[in-house]
């Protein structure tokens, strides 16, 4: 189809779940004014006095007693034993990656359903992400599919895993937390066991969800948070680093501040290294969110459950739960349409768009993304039919204030 031709039109059945879609929306987030976000930051904190404090000391920079102040609200809150803040999430990553071992010329094993900055972190090593399915009920990488996957392509020589077909050891396997639901980590961490593989969480999306009581990014042996101006929390732009090995911890630091060695005066530095620690400015701002964070969390669960009720009104449409033994901060709101129909799914969009409810697709697949279409993968009909038939519906902590 050209990109001119005009979308077919509907069957009558369709037109009505789209209407019964956007009149469940409308019901849940209530009559508002202009455009309702998918996701808006929030300043009704200590914000402005924490910016404040920061800019009349003059350590705007990456020294600053707001960056060590956040990151030991982070460690309190999620229980990590180390944490290192940085510029993005994206950053986050990579160092996580490297820390993890991650050569150039190595493989590592990440979800096609995925914001592109996984698979980006993994090439920024120098590495080859090679893509693995989802399953349905968390989103998150299939443990099952990716053990058969593993066997069929890889075999464990020593303690590495290398994949028979390329020659490539596969260092390391990075699982997301998709829109805040935890994946089934215990299943995860025993496949990684099993087949010699460093479990890397992307816990970007997840600061606030929990698996079987323990937060997620707890699981691995690293793992990477962002602090976007979308994510559940923002300062601005910014991630961390989450450890409970002291080393690691350390590393993590140290490979965050250009390598430099404490000293009085000189510039040593001891190996090739990064500007990635988050400035004081961004942390302050961090600080101030950090005291909110559990109140927001309570208000997207509880606009979550209005979400629960309202689609289980509506026949075929699947609301996207927490999975069992979790509690996921609900990030962002997900539905999945009963059909496998890209026009279904834009006729969609088109309609609550347009009636000022903002709405988004889920991520494009990594191989169908141009500098991933020769990536080695797995089977991925999991992860096609999400792309096909999930969207994102306005997830505001304020959506789910009072009401
Ligand atoms: C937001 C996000 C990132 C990257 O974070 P930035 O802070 O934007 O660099 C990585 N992975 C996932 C899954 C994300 O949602």
């Amino acid at each position: 189809m050209s990109a001119t031709a005009p979308p077919p039109p509907l069957s009558a059945d369709r037109q009505a779940l789209v209407e019964a879609v956007l009149a469940a929306t409308r019901r849940v987030v209530g009559a508002r004014d202009g455009m309702v976000a998918l996701h808006e930051p929030e300043f009704a904190g200590r914000e402005r006095e924490y910016v404040q404090d920061c800019l009349d000391s003059g350590w705007v920079s990456s020294i600053g007693a707001y960056v060590e102040r956040f990151e030991r609200a982070l460690a309190d809150y999620t229980g990590a034993a180390h944490v290192a803040a940085t510029v993005n999430g994206t950053a986050a990553l990579h160092l996580c990656l490297k820390l993890a071992g991650v050569q150039p010329g190595d493989e590592v094993l990440t979800p096609a359903l995925c914001f592109v900055a996984t698979a980006n972190a993994v090439s920024h090593c120098g590495a080859t992400p090679h893509l693995v399915d989802s399953e349905f009920t968390s989103l998150g990488v299939d443990a099952v599919a990716l053990d058969v996957h593993l066997r069929d392509i890889a075999e464990r020589r020593g303690d590495v895993c290398v994949n028979r077909r390329t020659g490539a050891t596969i260092r390391a396997l990075v699982v997301m937390h998709s829109f805040g639901h935890p994946a089934d980590l215990d299943a995860l961490a025993d496949l990684a066991a099993r087949w010699g593989l460093v479990l890397v969480e992307d816990a970007a999306e997840s600061l606030g969800s929990f698996y079987k009581g323990r937060h997620t990014g707890r699981h691995g042996r690293l793992a990477a948070l962002s602090f976007n101006g979308n994510k559940v929390i923002t300062t601005g732009g910014g991630g961390a680093v989450l450890t409970d090995d002291p080393e690691l911890g350390r590393r993590a630091r140290h490979l965050s501040t250009t390598a430099r060695v404490p000293d009085r005066w000189n510039f040593v530095h001891d190996e090739v290294a990064w500007n990635y620690r988050m400035p004081n400015l961004n942390a302050a701002l961090g600080c101030a969110q950090m005291e909110v964070l559990p109140r927001y969390v309570d208000e997207k669960r509880a606009l979550a459950a209005r979400y629960r009720e309202a689609v289980a009104a509506v026949p075929g449409l699947r609301f996207v739960d927490e999975p069992p033994g979790t509690r996921s901060n609900f990030w962002l709101v997900a539905v999945l349409l009963p059909t496998a129909d890209a026009s279904m799914r834009d006729a969609l969009l088109e309609r609550l768009n347009a009636e000022g409810l903002m709405s988004r697709p889920v991520w494009r697949l990594m191989q169908h993304l141009p500098m991933y279409a020769n990536a080695p993968r797995a089977p991925l009909p999991v992860a096609e039919s999400i792309e096909a038939r999930l969207i994102n519906l306005p997830s505001s902590p304020k959506l789910g204030r009072g009401a």
